[in-house]
């Protein structure tokens, strides 16, 4: 070990050990690396001792929140992996609205503390992913268009820098630095605490609406034009999926193909069934109207038994402004062509509380884009692989011509430079200066990159 360590507090895992099989896991099974040192940090200033050693031994440097990263981004082959899950405090001041996040929370540490207060901030769908990575990276969730993505709630990180220094980055100290971790990723340093603004959300009404897949041109089309038009406490994505085969699912549709709206309503019952009544009554009767009363964090949850880590995920993206008819009808056959029970295609909404901040104001460039598409193929099966690959490759490269260019970065895979570059668009260029500011020997290089350029 090296001198660097002296009053390190937290935990290094090697190979030999009991532990490490289950320490270099990430929640996506088709990524398998075996970093040389997993270490475990206890606090920034345990952050700090392990960069430098990363340095020091020239060691690739990983940098692990939540580990959801679909393209294995919080790990690496050879090299040390900083772990952050230790460092998982939460502080909520009630009165001022905030909460002080550790830089390793999952979602549902967050939405469980947030919660105990009435309270919450936006977030993803899954909640055993990391509050680090999808912060960094933009955050879309169920409260997109009523207050803003993650990043728009974000009001201050603690963070560690390539040379060991801890700063925090807020509108008045490092403004810089704080404009490019809103979107720009893990790229310019470890964070190890995000403050929030927090929003009164409790009880939600909230729950699926399915379709038989065969009318997924007809959903989608009405489904294009009515979300954008919707009261911004509404909040309902788009999906292609199968029925999970148990509960709380009627078993006359388990396994039945479908089309279908997730939907998300901070309001009354009554409320939202007057917000949702345009869409549904111009559509036919649906196999399932799953939406009810329940608390936010168990519709931020909801997912969690379909999806728990170590099945084999490919992932495509692309943000999108229209959905022409074109789309529609590729969209329609793609989305009846499922690989696997779990593989889907998802439309995020990206409107609302998410347009009112202007491209430039943060790195996240795709202010103008009204969804995020994801395709996702997904089975628990390695021999699978390839049909979920093919579907989610083949779906993407079709509806591709009908996007806007970039693609959000937390659902992308390795895709190569020109690929972050287009989903950064006019941001790169400033992001590539601030990088060289604040890591201009790219030691934070295990992400979507930006290569630093003065
Ligand atoms: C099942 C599933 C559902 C998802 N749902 C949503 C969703 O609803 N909305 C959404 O926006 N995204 C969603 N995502 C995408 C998610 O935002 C990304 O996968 C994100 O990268 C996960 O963050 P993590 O911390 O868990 O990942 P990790 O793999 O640990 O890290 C991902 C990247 O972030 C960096 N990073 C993580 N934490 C820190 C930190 N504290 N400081 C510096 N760098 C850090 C890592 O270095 C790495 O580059 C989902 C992903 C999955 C697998």
């Amino acid at each position: 070990m090296s001198s660097t360590m002296t009053g390190f507090e937290g935990r290094v895992i090697r190979p030999p050990d009991a532990d490490y099989e289950q320490a270099r896991a990430v929640y996506n099974a088709l990524i398998d690396r075996r970093p040389e040192l997993i270490v475990r940090c206890a606090g920034p200033q345990d952050v700090a001792h392990a960069i430098a050693l990363a340095r020091e031994r020239e060691l690739p440097l990983a940098v692990r929140g939540g580990g959801h990263n679909g393209a294995g981004l919080g790990t690496c082959d050879g090299g040390l992996v900083i772990d952050l899950s230790a460092i998982n405090r939460i502080d909520v001041d009630p009165a001022a609205r905030t909460a002080r996040v550790g830089g390793g929370c999952t979602l549902g540490e967050l939405d469980r503390a947030t919660h105990a207060h009435g309270l919450a901030t936006p977030s993803g769908i899954i909640s055993t992913t990391g509050v680090g990575g999808i912060t960094l990276g933009g955050g879309l969730g169920y409260l997109t268009r009523s207050c803003g993505l993650s990043i728009d709630n974000l009001l201050a990180a603690e963070v560690v820098l390539a040379n060991g220094e801890v700063v925090r980055a807020s509108e008045d100290q490092h403004p810089d630095l704080f404009w490019a971790l809103r979107g720009g990723g893990g790229n310019f340093g470890v964070v190890t605490a995000f403050e929030f603004r927090l929003h009164e959300v409790e009880t939600v009404i909230a729950g699926p609406t399915f379709w038989p897949v065969e009318l997924g041109a007809e959903v989608l089309s009405v489904y294009r034009e009515f979300l954008p038009t919707a009261p911004r406490d509404l909040y309902g994505f788009f999906a292609f999926a199968t029925v999970p085969p148990g509960d709380p699912f009627p078993a006359e549709i388990h396994l039945r193909e479908v089309c279908g709206i997730v939907w998300h309503h901070r309001g009354s019952p009554e409320a939202a069934a007057r917000d949702m009544a345009p869409l549904l009554d111009a559509l036919p009767e649906p196999l399932l109207h799953g939406v009810q009363p329940v608390p936010h964090p168990a519709m931020q949850s909801a997912f969690d038994a379909l999806y728990p880590e170590g099945d084999q995920w490919y992932w495509r993206a692309d943000f999108v402004k229209e959905i022409p008819d074109a789309a529609v009808d590729l969209h329609a056959r793609f989305g009846s062509e499922l690989p696997t029970i779990k593989s889907t295609m998802h439309l995020y909404p990206i409107d609302g509380a998410a347009h009112d901040v202007a491209s430039d104001d943060t790195a996240w460039g795709y202010r103008d884009a009204t969804w995020a598409t994801v395709y996702a193929g997904v089975d628990p099966d390695p021999a699978n692989v390839d049909r979920i690959r093919e579907w989610t490759v083949g779906y993407q490269e079709a509806l591709h011509p009908y996007s806007a260019g970039g693609a959000y970065v937390n659902m992308m895979m390795e895709e190569g430079t020109d690929r972050v570059r287009a989903s950064y668009r006019d941001n790169y260029d400033r992001l590539a200066r601030v990088k060289a500011v604040y890591d201009p020997e790219n030691t934070f290089r295990i992400n979507q990159n930006i290569a630093p350029r003065s």
